[in-house]
Parts: C-alpha cells; sequence; structure tokens
C-alpha cells in the first residue's frame, strides 16, 4: 500500500510552497488508491504555534486535501524517538558524544579558518563514556559511516550520490534528553509505515543523513522525491516568511481553491502542454516521473488567469455558495455580508452570471456587484461621470417615464423600451444604454445592463435613474 505524508512545521502559516507539497502527496496518494497522512512537526516548541496548525489545517481543508486518520503531533512521540536513540546506542550504531560547547566552536573555528563546512570530528565516536567526568552532559550522535558513498535513488532528482566523508556523525539526541529532527522524522516515517516522501528539495542532503538512521535500524527505507522549491517571478526564492503567500491570503485574495489547485499542480510538473485539470483528470495524471527538475516560477497573472477560467467554469449555484462562504474573508466582503437580507441575496444571484463573466476572482466579483449594495444617490465614478453629458442626462429624463409605464419588469420588456426610445430619439442604443449603465450601477462595466435592470427592479432603477436626468 502506498503511504504519503505531509509534515509542515508549525512555525508559519502553510505557505504557498507547503501547500503544493501537501497536493502532491495528497495526488499520489489518492492516484495510487493509497493513504495521505498529516504529521504536525512541532517539536521547535519556542517556534511552533497554535495559530500556524490551525491556519495548516483551515489551508488544507480549504484546499479540499483530506488525510487520512488523525493527526499526528510529532512532540507527542517524544519518547519514542528517545527509545530509538535508545536502541541504536545498544546496537553501536550510536554513542554518547561529550564535547564540550567550547571543542564544538574551537570545531567550527578551524572549519572556518579552512574555508570548508563545519564538520563533528567524531572525537567520541571510539572513546569509552567512562573517560567523560561523572555526570557531564551528553549528547547521542549516530555513528555513520565514515568511507563510501551514500545513495539517494530520488524519483525527482534522479540518482544523487554524497561521499560519506562529507556527512557527519549527526545529533540524535539532544542533551536534555529531546530528539533531532533529523531522529524524529525517521522513527515517525517508519512507524507510520510511509513508503513514499515527497518533499522540497532543501531536504534533500538530509534524505542521505536520514538514511543512515534506516540503515543502522534494519529499516525499509521509504522512496523519495525531491521536488524543487518554487521561486518568484525574480527567479528569487519564495521565502516561507512572506506572510501574504499564505494559503489564506490567496483566499482572501478572492482565489478559488479548484484553481489554486490546478495552478498548484501544474507549477513545477506538467503533463504535454494541457493547463487545465480537473480533480478527478489530476488524479488520473499524476506522476513524480513528470516532475521538473529545475524550480518553478510562481507568476501572478497566470494564476489570475487561471481562476478567472474556473469561476467562469463553475456552476452558478456552486459558484454562489463559494462566494458567500468566503465572503467574510473578502476585500469588502464585511459589508456585503452584513447587507446581505434576502432581497439582496436573492439580487446577488441574479447578478452572479453576469459578475462572474467579467472577473477573474472573487474580490473582482464582489466589486463588481457593489452596485447592488449601493445607496442612492449612487457614487458616480470618474468614467462613469463621462458618460453622463447634458446630453445623456436630457435622454435619461425621456426614458424615465417610457421605462415607468412598462406593464412588465424584465430585461427583455426593459430592452424593448430603451430600443424604441434610441429609435425615436435617433441615437445609438450605446448612447442610451451607457449613461442608463452610469445611472444604474455608478460604473461605465457592468453586468448587461438590462439584467441590472431586472435585477433590481423598478422602484429602485427608476430612482436611480431620476437621480441622473435632467
Ligand atoms: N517539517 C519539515 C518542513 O516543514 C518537513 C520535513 C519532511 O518533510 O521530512 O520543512
Amino acid at each position: 500500500e502506498v503511504v504519503t505524508r505531509f509534515a509542515p512545521s508549525p512555525t508559519g502559516f502553510l505557505h504557498i510552497g507547503g501547500a503544493r507539497t501537501a497536493l502532491f502527496n495528497w495526488l499520489y496518494a489518492r492516484r495510487h488508491g493509497g493513504r495521505m497522512m498529516l504529521r504536525i512537526e512541532d517539536t521547535d516548541r519556542e517556534r511552533s504555534t497554535q495559530e500556524a496548525i490551525d491556519a495548516i489545517l483551515d489551508g488544507m481543508k480549504w484546499l479540499g486535501l483530506d488525510w487520512d486518520g488523525d493527526v499526528i503531533y510529532q512532540f507527542s512521540r517524544a519518547g519514542r524517538h528517545a527509545e530509538v536513540a535508545h536502541e541504536l546506542l545498544a546496537r553501536g550504531s550510536a554513542y554518547r558524544c561529550y564535547a564540550t560547547p567550547q571543542e564544538l566552536e574551537e570545531m567550527r573555528e578551524k572549519a572556518r579558518a579552512e574555508k570548508r563546512p563545519p564538520r563533528y570530528d567524531g572525537r567520541w565516536r571510539d572513546r569509552d563514556p567512562s573517560e567523560a567526568p561523572a555526570g557531564a552532559p551528553y549528547v547521542v550522535r549516530i555513528k555513520a559511516p565514515e568511507a563510501g558513498e551514500t545513495v539517494i535513488e530520488d524519483a525527482v532528482q534522479g540518482r544523487v550520490v554524497f561521499p560519506n566523508k562529507d556527512l557527519d556523525d549527526f545529533i540524535l539526541l539532544r542533551s536534555d534528553g529531546t530528539p533531532t529532527y533529523m531522529l524524529a522524522v525517521v522513527v515517525d516515517d517508519h512507524d507510520m509505515g510511509v513508503t513514499q516522501i515527497i518533499r522540497g528539495d532543501d531536504h534533500l542532503t538530509n534524505a542521505a543523513r536520514q538514511k543512515h538512521i534506516y540503515e543502522a535500524m534494519d529499516w525499509e527505507a521509504p522512496a523519495f522525491a525531491h521536488i524543487p522549491l518554487i521561486h518568484g517571478p525574480d527567479g528569487a526564492k519564495l521565502s516561507k516568511r512572506h506572510g501574504a503567500l499564505g494559503v489564506d491570503a490567496y483566499r482572501a485574495m478572492g482565489y478559488l481553491p479548484s484553481a489554486l489547485r490546478n495552478y498548484l499542480v501544474r507549477l513545477g510538473w506538467s503533463q504535454g502542454d494541457k493547463e487545465f485539470f480537473s480533480l478527478p483528470e489530476m488524479i488520473e495524471a499524476f506522476d513524480l516521473a513528470q516532475v521538473h527538475r529545475s524550480p518553478a516560477r510562481f507568476d501572478f497573472v497566470k494564476l489570475e488567469n487561471m481562476n478567472g477560467h474556473y469561476l467562469r467554469d463553475t456552476p452558478d449555484d456552486e459558484l454562489f455558495q463559494i462566494l458567500i462562504d468566503t465572503l467574510p474573508f473578502l476585500e469588502g466582503g464585511k459589508a456585503a455580508l452584513d447587507a446581505l437580507d434576502d432581497k439582496k441575496r436573492a439580487q446577488l444571484r441574479a447578478a452572479l452570471p453576469g459578475l462572474k463573466a467579467r472577473a477573474k476572482t472573487l474580490n473582482e466579483l464582489v466589486d463588481g456587484a457593489g452596485f447592488l449594495f449601493a445607496q442612492r444617490p449612487l457614487p458616480i465614478d470618474e468614467k462613469a461621470q463621462k458618460l453622463l453629458s447634458a446630453e445623456a442626462k436630457a435622454r435619461l429624463a425621456a426614458l424615465g417615464p417610457k421605462l415607468a409605464m412598462a406593464t412588465e419588469w424584465t430585461a427583455a420588456s426593459t430592452e424593448a423600451v430603451v430600443r424604441d426610445l434610441s429609435v425615436e430619439l435617433g441615437v445609438k442604443l450605446g448612447d442610451l444604454a451607457q449613461p442608463l449603465r452610469a445611472a444604474l450601477t455608478g460604473r461605465s462595466t457592468s453586468p448587461g445592463i438590462f439584467d441590472v435592470l431586472e435585477i433590481l427592479g423598478r422602484e429602485e432603477s427608476l430612482g436611480r435613474i431620476g437621480d441622473q436626468s435632467a
């Protein structure tokens, strides 16, 4: 059975790179009828926060990435991690190291002087612990192979060879008895039955070290896939600390989870030049062999276009529900939500097809719906103001009474009245419809103007026309 896991550290929000890693793990598990587990790596007690945990769980739910089984909290397993460290000691695959902070600093200084990365020199590797002062603090270190090489057959990076002389005897247990990240990850992945690791390629060197633990324990190591990180459009690395790039920020910017998912799967993975993947298609097509080796570049314009596609493509009832659920997170959405009585709700629903055709994000959609929530007299923006010349206002003055006489108030019936009047006045339809748009919405663009008339209703429409008539 295929088992993957997403293992975020809750020291920041679920950033976009983490979301993509989660998505790849999820797709791989679903593709192979396996499981994806979620492990919160909260061993850094200082930097881990409940807020970040909530943001991760919330972000995954929003993206539709469900995990199997309970969330596993790494810190709660510290006892088990220590147990494995002691097992490694008993096997002679690890040892107690009593090197003092001062000695370690000297090793670092030496490395600096020789212009090479610092490396523990193995001074306690073959010494007897009885040589240490009684009660002296110690760490537990792995007895890593000194010669030869460690090879990672990576599904994305290919065959990666690490000379063992470059990998030192890293720490498994700190002097306070707490496990290091390196140990915890291996023990957890083993105990969780993980068969395939998919994570950022910043962990590639760790894979070689982790392999030493697997070998020392006679455990079978999972398969590895280290995916290139996401870079910014300028080629610079996208930083975790870019708070604006948390998944919650994308929700607040009005992106649909379906669009973000599709954008993320295409970021560093492709199948021919196919751009749009439904969820079933994605699951069917996803394959580690097609993950690119070079960093992906994050491109807001592409994401926007994809989002626009998904807005138009999502059935209206479904989109409406997403919109209502997302309103509290959107700019200006709270105000809209407060104003959303039954009537406004029905109007918004009726306007949705016209609004979604003109928007690339839910924020733009809400902005476009502003005319529904505006109070008379309407604020008129600059472009709309230009449409309301003295002549235009005179035409509106003629239109008001004609519309008032309409027996029926639908898009079709009001359109007929407007067309008749334009013929009667000898002007183009636009010369009447554009000022009408300005009067009804305060904007120069809006959903189809006859739909707007129908949605606003007779009384409100006539009021707004009257406000701009002269
Ligand atoms: N907790 C690590 C991180 O957030 C991931 C560890 C792993 O996937 O092995 O970078």
